[in-house]
């Protein structure tokens, strides 16, 4: 039998880069763990006493991993609702330790769903809604917890448009000082109720579809979603552009599945009327797949790699930068529409990590907040220098005539002229991380008025009785 000892010391395949918490996937205790590099790749090594040495593939391109902590910065501070007691991620929450605000707030309305998704994270089947005192005290909750104003919540589900009363969902949300409002949707509805997609015309203005859009094949969906949903996505697309309401596809990237399709949802996404941009989410081992067993993990710099091998040059890894609210597990990019009518990353060439300070601990960061915020003190001189030297940065992708348009005008170029490129990669008990779990911003606002991380949630607390 080989020896796990050798007995002259001889080198390790991996170099130590940290060290980090993890939690062993078998007994789910909290373990220590170093985070490693290895050929390129970075990995967790985590040792349980009761299950031993186990490998984890955190990131499939050491080089982007490296790359995070340039762009990271201080978290938010917030109210919290919980105490530490058994310690993260047991505490949800927000319990004191959690170090970023919620970017986005997601209220699951409804677990009843028109689909069976073999990947569903909440298990959506037959279930109850949620009723609109309910729901609005769940909103009023997210809302106080920010301070009084949020910048996203996601109405999500189950499948939220089956609520009988989502319009009257939508349109309270939109009477309360969020930034943008978003329907998570499976898009069945849109594409088979035309009179519902006009009914959601009064929300347009920060108001968007957030669109689940898996990439092409048949197999793809029969895979992802139980049935062939193409034809479905294409129509629900169509109803949107027609009502000109604007949307995201959100693909889940799945290895072995979709992940040959990301370069192409991307070229397709770009090419429609109003698709303002995709995010990526690399898939999680949660809700119906709880157990990893024999899938191929896709990391966050993996679908970059993907996006960089698929789409015909338009995009490279380093286009995209680690989103300063969330360095470990979002990476964004903006594209904007050059004078020869192609489109370009903003961010290329660019040193984005000269402005962190310009731009907000937020996934709703656009341009025009980074410049307002250069020029939130015009007394201020390095503020008005930073603003000088961001416009002249940027001057290509700002139109001559751009500050002297109205607000409802900036927001219109702003939509027609950029297009967001995003990847999340969500936490499962496999490639757990504390700094990961930490500084999470998409959190479930819970009826019991919690809010509690979304990968936490999933791992953990979905089943905690309310
Ligand atoms: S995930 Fe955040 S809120 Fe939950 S226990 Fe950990 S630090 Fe606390
Ligand atoms: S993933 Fe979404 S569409 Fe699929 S079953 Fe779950 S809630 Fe429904
Ligand atoms: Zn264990």
């Amino acid at each position: 039998m080989k020896s796990e000892h050798p007995s002259s010391p001889s080198l390790r395949d991996y170099t130590f880069f940290e060290s980090t918490t993890s939690i062993c996937p078998q007994c789910m205790n909290t373990v220590a763990a170093k985070v490693v590099v290895r050929n390129g790749q970075v990995f967790l090594l985590k040792y349980c006493a009761h299950h031993g040495e186990q490998w984890e593939l955190l990131e499939e391109s050491a080089e982007y991993h490296l790359r995070k902590r340039l762009y990271d910065k201080p978290g938010t501070k917030m109210k919290v609702h919980t105490t530490v007691s058994r310690g993260c991620p047991f505490d949800c929450g927000i319990c004191p330790q959690h170090d970023q605000h919620a970017c986005i707030g997601l209220i699951e309305i409804t677990n009843s769903c028109d689909l069976r998704c073999p990947l569903c994270y909440a298990g959506a089947g037959e279930g109850e809604h949620l009723t609109l005192t309910t729901i609005e005290r769940m909103m009023d909750f997210f809302l106080d917890s920010e301070g009084g104003q949020a910048e996203i919540l996601q109405i999500s589900g189950g499948e939220p448009t089956l609520h009988p009363q989502i319009i009257d969902i939508i349109r309270l949300a939109k009477s309360k000082p969020f930034k943008y409002v978003m329907l998570n949707t499976n898009g069945l509805r849109l594409a088979e109720d035309k009179a519902f997609v006009e009914a959601l015309q009064e929300f347009r203005g920060g108001f968007e579809v957030y669109l689940q859009f898996d990439g092409f094949k048949e197999q793809t969906y029969l895979q992802l979603r139980g049935r062939n949903l193409l034809e479905c996505k294409r129509q629900a697309l169509e109803n949107l552009a027609f009502a000109k309401i604007p949307s995201t596809l959100v693909s889940t990237v799945s290895g072995g599945i979709n992940e040959e399709e990301v370069g192409k949802i991307f070229l397709f996404g770009l090419k429609q009327p109003y698709v303002r941009g995709i995010n990526f989410q690399p898939e999680g081992f949660f809700g119906r797949i709880p157990d990893i067993g024999k899938r191929k993990r896709v990391t966050l710099s993996g679908v970059l790699q993907r996006l960089e091998q698929q789409s015909s040059g338009m995009l490279k890894i380093s286009d995209f930068i680690p989103l300063p609210c969330n360095v470990e597990r979002v990476a964004i990019t903006f594209l904007y529409r050059s004078q020869q009518g192609g489109f370009l990353p903003i961010t290329r060439d660019a040193r984005i990590q000269d402005y962190l300070h310009l731009i907000d601990n937020t996934f709703a960061f656009t341009i025009e907040d980074a410049l307002k915020n250069a020029g939130r003190s015009i007394t201020d001189i390095k503020a008005s220098l930073d603003c000088c030297k961001f416009i002249s940065d940027f001057r290509h992708i700002i139109p001559f005539n751009f500050f002297a348009k109205s607000k409802q005008r900036k927001m219109e170029y702003i939509d027609e002229n950029t297009f967001r490129l995003s990847v999340t990669s969500f936490i499962d008990r496999y490639d757990f991380d504390i700094k990961s779990m930490q500084k999470e911003c998409v959190h479930v606002i819970t009826p019991d008025l919690r809010k509690i991380p979304f990968s936490a949630y999933n791992m953990i607390h979905r089943g905690d009785k309310t």
